[in-house]
């Protein structure tokens, strides 16, 4: 571990700083470019097993001529807040490090856009969200929003390029691009294990775009759509880097000073500074403060449950609140932190404020005693990386890291934790049962929505040390062999290849 530590404080390949958005006029659905930073890859060196790296090395050898002149354009509709800005931030700053020219663009769109996307995203999951409707109005606004950013896209794109697009947001720019004979890969970053009618209904409202797409990708194999031509589904487990603010290996006495500096727990009395280091290898220091729903703060020396997610139901942050009241806390010291972002701060997330509302009324009907041991935490989302800073200490000092999702396409918090070498309990939905191998690297939820088996799971590592320890190792053994971002970038360089 202290090996791994100092290679990523000296080893500072990056060229600029974290992605940036780039110009203003989203309102109209034009498109916004990303300032990607350049990565090398070498630094990998140091944490993945030399067979691995060795794998890194040739596939991007061979990837190399094959992308010479083109560019790959990545097309999402958020750089900030959730999985997907978080792994693109860094799968493309490595992909520009290992000479590929991957560019990213950012769709605009009014709320009632990013409403209906939303709505989409909840019955992709085959969850009613809002309870809206899929008719042809919200089609027509769709495909009106999507119409000028896609214009704005086919004037950047040029022959030879390749497109990925990124979630049903963007899936309504496929047709056109198509039409160009632009080739288009269109990577879902959601699913269920076992989709009901609700998600078949969305599946056709969106069939006639994503069918257009020379290549799906999905993040495990029962998430691909009924229907689509199996030759053109591609599946790529998504990934993170260990190098990130959010992952990078801090000193005990940076997360203390980190904790501290945010509001999240009181100091113990050091001077440490609260710093971090930011992508591009410059230091600097966590200076904001969350915004924290609790009677009083967290102590130093006392144990808490984590679960950092955005303030989404799917998330279950009030299961999450009501099973630590009833099963955790009254037979166990340990507190509970639910870590969201700050509400303000997520254009693409409608849903936020009223469910952070909702949250914070459960625990104002809590008893004192409870309300003292539970603490909701709005992490300021102003700088991404000082967020990714405080999201890193919070799941490097915590004892327990929970999801509790009821939905998840991977839930890359999970690998965070586990990277950590976090005791985690979670969920045994979607990508979470690709990452957890129950008893051995964590322990998984068969029954999410049953308070009474959450409990249970956590308390088996709050009384359990040494469990959880094992269990914790063994998690971060886990992620070094499969989630590791370059996995992820030679997994997609394999398939461009393969398209063009
Ligand atoms: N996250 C964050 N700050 C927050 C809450 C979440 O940086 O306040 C990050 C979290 O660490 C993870 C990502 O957002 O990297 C969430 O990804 P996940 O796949 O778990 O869920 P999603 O939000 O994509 O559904």
């Amino acid at each position: 571990m202290t090996a791994e530590k100092y290679s990523c404080v000296t080893s500072l390949p990056y060229t600029h700083p974290q992605a940036q958005i780039m110009g203003t006029g989203m309102q109209g659905g034009a498109l916004n470019t990303v300032d990607v930073s350049k990565m090398s890859l070498e630094r990998f060196a140091s944490v993945l097993p030399p067979r691995r790296f060795e794998e890194v090395r040739a596939g991007i050898h061979a990837a190399r001529p094959l992308l010479a002149g083109r560019i790959v354009w990545n097309v999402s509709s958020t750089a900030h807040g959730g999985g997907v800005a978080e792994m693109l931030t860094t799968l493309l700053a490595y992909a520009r490090g290992a000479g590929v020219d991957a560019r990213w663009e950012v769709i605009g769109g009014d709320s009632r856009f990013f409403a209906l996307t939303k709505r989409i995203h909840n019955h992709l999951h085959g969850f009613n969200g809002d309870r809206g409707a899929l008719g042809e109005s919200e089609r027509a606004h769709y495909e009106a929003t999507l119409a000028s950013s896609g214009e704005a896209l086919a004037a950047k794109v040029k022959s030879g390029d390749v497109v990925i697009l990124h979630d049903p947001q963007t899936a309504g720019l496929i047709p056109r691009l198509r039409a160009r004979g632009i080739p288009v890969v269109w990577r879902c970053h959601v699913g269920v294990d076992r989709p009901n009618e609700l998600v078949r209904e969305t599946w056709r409202f969106l069939a006639r775009y994503v069918a257009a797409a020379d290549a799906t990708v999905f993040s495990r194999a029962a998430f691909a759509w009924e229907g689509l031509d199996a030759e053109r589904v591609a599946i790529i487990a998504p990934s993170l880097d260990a190098f990130a603010p959010k992952n990078q290996l801090l000193e005990e006495a940076q997360v203390d000073a980190i904790l501290a500096a945010a509001g999240l727990r009181e100091g113990n009395g050091s001077d440490a500074p609260a710093a971090f280091m930011r992508m591009d290898g410059t230091p600097a220091l966590v200076r904001r403060r969350a915004r924290l729903t609790e009677e009083r703060p967290l102590r130093h020396g006392e144990r808490f449950v984590l679960q950092v997610s955005r303030w989404d139901a799917l998330k279950d942050p009030a299961g999450v609140v009501a099973g630590f009241a009833r099963f955790v806390a009254p037979h166990t010291d340990a507190h509970l932190i639910y870590a969201g972002p700050d509400v303000a701060g997520v254009s693409d997330d409608p849903e936020g404020a009223r469910v952070v509302q909702r949250v914070r009324k459960q625990w104002a009907a809590l008893p004192h005693e409870l309300r003292e041991r539970i603490h909701l935490a709005e992490l300021p989302m102003a700088d991404a990386e000082e967020n990714a800073a405080m999201v890193n200490a919070l799941q490097q000092a915590a004892t327990v890291v929970v999801q509790k999702s009821l939905a998840e396409g991977f839930g890359l918090t999970v690998a965070e934790a586990m990277w950590k070498g976090r005791a985690v309990a979670a969920s045994r939905i979607g990508g979470i049962q690709d990452q957890i191998e129950h008893g051995r690297s964590g322990l998984l939820l068969d029954r999410p929505r049953v308070l009474e088996e959450f409990g249970a799971a956590v308390r088996q590592f709050l009384d359990d040390a040494s469990s959880a320890e094992t269990m914790g190792t063994a998690a971060r053994e886990r992620v070094r062999e499969h989630f590791l971002g370059p996995r992820s970038l030679l997994d997609y360089l394999a398939l461009l290849g393969r398209l063009i």
